[in-house]
Parts: C-alpha cells; structure tokens; sequence
C-alpha cells in the first residue's frame, strides 16, 4: 500500500467525491474500501453484477436532486456527461413546470434518473482512473490511531485495520457511512465527542425496481420526479431510473405492524395497483419486476457537529457524507451533501495543507448551518407527518399547521399552478437553496396561501383509503393468537 498522507474510509461517493478533488489537485489519496468487487466496466451492469455489502442500500431507489448535478457540473463534468452518455436522462423542472417563465438562474431546476450502482461504478471508475488516487478494496478500518496531546484534542496519526495492519496518515476522512466504526471506536477509547442529534424518521419502506418492455414508454405521468403523493398511511412515490428502469416506493408507518405484509410480492403488487398513478407502470405489457420486493427499515435522521466546544475533537479526522449527517431517504439529501461537501472538503484540505485545525474550521463554517437546517427540517417533516398518520389534527401557525405540514400540504401542491411558487418550491427540495430560506420569502408563502382555494382535490378513488389498504395485507396477515 503507498504511504500517503491523507487516507480516506469509504469508497461510496462521499469517499470518491473527496479523493477525486484532492486528486484533480495534485494531492495523492488512498481510499480504504471494506468491499471486495469493483464495479464492472458497463455502468448498467452495476446494478445486478456489483456486491455491495458495505452499503446495504446500495440497490434501493435513489433520486439526484438539482443539486448533486450542479455539484457534477461544478467539479466533475466528465462524471455527468459519462451517466448522461450510458443512459442516465435529466428532468428538466423548468421547461416542465415553470414553462415561459424560465429566467436565467433556473438552470439548476434539473434533476438526473438513474439507479444509484449506476452512478457510482461511473464516480468509482472516473475516481480510479486518476493516476493520484489509490483505491484499496478489501480493506476494512477498525479504528484509528492517535498521538495523545495532555492538553488538547488527539492528533490522527493513522487507521488501522481488521488485520490490525496500520497505516499512517496525517489526515483521515470517515466517509464510511451510517455504519462506520469511527466514532463508536474513539468514544469507547474515552475521546469525548459531539453529542448526535437523532430522530426516527417514522416510516418504512417497501420497493420494487421493474424494466419497461422493449418499446415502451413510461407511462403518463404527472408531477414533479415522478407519480408521487402522501395519502393517510402512506407516501407513494416512482423513481425513475436509467436505461428504461424505474422503481415504485411504498412507505408506511413503522407503528402499523400488519403493513409489514407488503413484503410480500402479491400484496405488494395488490397494494401498488390500488394507486391509479401507478397501476399503469407495472401492467404486464409495460414492465417486468427486475428485483424481490425489498423492505428497508429502521431509518433515522442523526446530525452530528463537526466541532465540539468549537474545536476539532480529533485534530486530522473529517467526518463526511452519512458519517456526517443523514435523513430521510425520501428527501434525497444524503447523497446530493456526500458529494457537494466531499468536492468541497477536497478544496479545503488542499487550501489549509498543514493545518488540521484550520481545515476543520473552514469545513464546518461551509456545511454545518446548511447540515443542521437538513436534519431539522426532515426531523420536522417527519414528526408532522407520523402525527397525521396517527391521526392527530393538524396544529401550528402555517393556515394551522407547522412549517413542514405546511410545505407539504400547501406549498407542494401549488408548484403545479403558478411557476412563481414552482421556482421557490423546488429550490428548496432541490436543495438549491438553504432548507429554511422559504420561511423568510413572505410574498412567496402569501402566493401559496391564495392559491389553496384552486388546489385540485384528487379525484375519488384515486388512492386507497387506510381501511381498504388494511384489508389488502389483512389477506395474509395470520389472526392475532387469542
Ligand atoms: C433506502 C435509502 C434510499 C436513499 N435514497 C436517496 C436518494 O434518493 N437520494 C440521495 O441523495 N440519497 C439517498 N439516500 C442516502 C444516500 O444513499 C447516502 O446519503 C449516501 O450513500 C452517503 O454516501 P456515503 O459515501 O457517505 O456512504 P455510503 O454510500 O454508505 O458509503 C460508505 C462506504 O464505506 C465503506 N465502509 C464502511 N465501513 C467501512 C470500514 N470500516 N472500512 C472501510 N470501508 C468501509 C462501505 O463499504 C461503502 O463503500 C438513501 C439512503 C437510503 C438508506
């Protein structure tokens, strides 16, 4: 392995997206990877031909927000051309939605579909190709090594691995996601670190991939990414993939355990066709199911500081990408701030070459308002939405709800009608602009406010109710013992 001064934990694309922007620097970096395959050549193989056990939802549906492609714009040109050349396609919100009243700075309102392996054998291979990056696969980091200081934080002095190997590094990026080992290792060794803000996200989920038959199209569809909604126990949602694939999401409260039947392949294709938006995608002549009905539970939203008391608490370490923060998958944040601050921290790093403290700082000064404001804007949405699936009435002082109840029941409906509101909207849930901003633009929550009354209802029928749904996986729940 090279001796290298900055080593980086994870390949996923937080662990890439740094790597790559020390690399395109002139700085070498090795990337510690606990998997052992490497993506195939073809980007569309990835998806049935990569094993990927260190991200367990590696093969679940993932969205790329406007923002993760002003991201690739930014520092990875050749990243997004590539996904765009292999069949990833964008959706513009703005000739969509805004129409005519496009204005310069709505460039950005444009998202990209395609499965998450996709993207990241493309990051992985264009991560690999750089003579400055090494990536080494198979190696799983343990923890890290550290030069005590009596007075100050530990200095990193290097990361050790499952075979108790160590190697040195004067700077580690913890890029290895939800599960890294990181923190748990440096409390258990007596550092003291930032204490994790941490909410339930509430739901679970229960997706399908499928892949149009050959000369079909999608269906017709409204909406912003895709046919999607929130109904009283459930958010459906399509998320449209490359190469003619796409996966349909059902999430359900944890609280409703016999939900837990969807798992099931024909309960599941019961349910889904009870949707009118989505019972056309999976007819028999439009798509086949290219995967098992996966479920995907116990998700939560934790934010992490970087600092503690206003200080590195392990001078040298970085913390990145879920590692970092994560929440709720059906926001599409994760992966949009795994990239868009792994560039960034590269251009950190590379600006403050010797000092760690100095990179800290300036690392946490660029993400950890925007970070926080994430986390508790999700958290929020979801509290909001599990008491509406409770069924408490809606309170606060958002036309007598909260902020987040507000943004879903008012705001996002009204994106479809007035491209003043559109714009403002999906800055926010493009991550475009900061999660709190639409709080502040007044004129924009009074426009939302009048359109309420032109808000179409949904047509009868539409969506199952939460007793019809019941009944569905009612047919293979067992009876309860008496
Ligand atoms: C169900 C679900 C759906 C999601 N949908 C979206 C979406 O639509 N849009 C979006 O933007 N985000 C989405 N996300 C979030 C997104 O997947 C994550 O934010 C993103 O994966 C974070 O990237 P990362 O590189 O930080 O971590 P990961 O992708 O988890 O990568 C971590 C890497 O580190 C490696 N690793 C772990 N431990 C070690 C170790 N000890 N030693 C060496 N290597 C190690 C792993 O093998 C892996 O390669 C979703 C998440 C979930 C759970």
């Amino acid at each position: 392995m090279p001796k290298n001064n900055v080593v980086v934990i994870g390949a996923g694309p937080a662990g890439l997206a740094v790597g790559l922007s020390l690399a395109r620097r002139g700085r070498p970096v090795t990337i510690l990877e606990r998997d052992l395959e490497r993506p195939p050549d073809n980007p569309a193989d990835a998806f049935e031909h990569w094993a990927r056990p260190g991200v367990s939802h590696h093969r679940l549906p993932h969205s790329l927000l406007g923002r993760t492609r002003r991201t690739l714009r930014e520092y990875a040109p050749d990243v997004l051309e590539a996904m765009l050349h292999a069949g990833a396609w964008e959706n513009d919100f703005g000739a969509r939605l805004l129409r005519d009243a496009v204005a310069p700075g709505d460039e950005d309102l444009v998202a990209i579909h395609c499965r998450r392996p996709f993207f990241e054998a493309l990051l992985r291979r264009t991560a690999q190709d750089e003579p400055l990056v090494s990536i080494v696969s198979g190696a799983k980091v343990e923890g890290l090594t550290l030069q005590p200081d009596g007075t100050a934080a530990p200095r990193v002095a290097g990361v050790r691995l499952h075979d108790q190997t160590v190697l040195d590094a004067d700077v580690v990026v913890d890029a290895g996601g939800r599960r890294s080992p990181i923190r748990s290792s440096l409390k258990q060794a007596g550092v003291p670190m930032p204490t994790a803000q941490t909410e339930p996200c509430g739901l679970v989920y229960y997706c399908r991939y499928y892949r149009l038959a050959d000369g079909t199209d999608y269906p017709a569809w409204t909406g912003v990414f895709g046919p999607s909604g929130t109904t009283e126990c459930v958010r459906f949602s399509i998320f449209f993939g490359d190469n003619q694939t796409f996966a349909i999401v059902l999430g359900v409260p944890t609280s409703v355990h016999s939900f837990r039947a969807l798992a099931r392949e024909p309960i599941y294709t019961m349910a889904v066709s009870q949707f009118k938006a989505l019972a056309p995608f999976i007819h028999p002549t439009v798509a086949e199911p290219i995967t098992d009905v996966v479920a995907f539970g116990s998700l939560q939203n934790v934010f992490v500081p970087a600092l503690l008391n206003g200080a590195p608490p392990v001078r040298g370490l970085h913390f990145l990408g879920d590692a970092y923060c994560h929440t709720n998958p059906l926001f599409a944040f994760g992966l949009c701030l795994a990239l868009d601050y792994g560039f960034r921290l590269g251009h950190i790093i590379e600006e403050h070459p010797a000092d760690v403290v100095g990179q800290a700082l300036a690392f946490a000064e660029a993400t950890s308002m925007e970070a926080e404001q994430c986390f508790h804007a999700v958290a929020e949405e979801d509290r909001d939405r599990t008491l509406a699936w409770d069924g408490a009435p809606p309170s606060g002082p958002w036309l007598g709800r909260t902020f987040a109840g507000f943004v879903r029941q008012c705001a996002q409906p009204a994106v479809m009608l007035d491209p003043i509101v559109a714009r403002a909207v999906l800055r926010r849930t493009q991550l475009l602009d900061l999660p709190d901003d639409l709080m502040q633009q007044e004129a924009i929550l009074q426009r939302i406010i009048a359109l309420q009354s032109a808000l179409p209802k949904p047509a009868p029928g539409s969506v199952p109710s939460k007793d019809e749904l019941l009944e569905i996986v009612a047919k293979t729940t067992p009876a309860p013992a008496e």
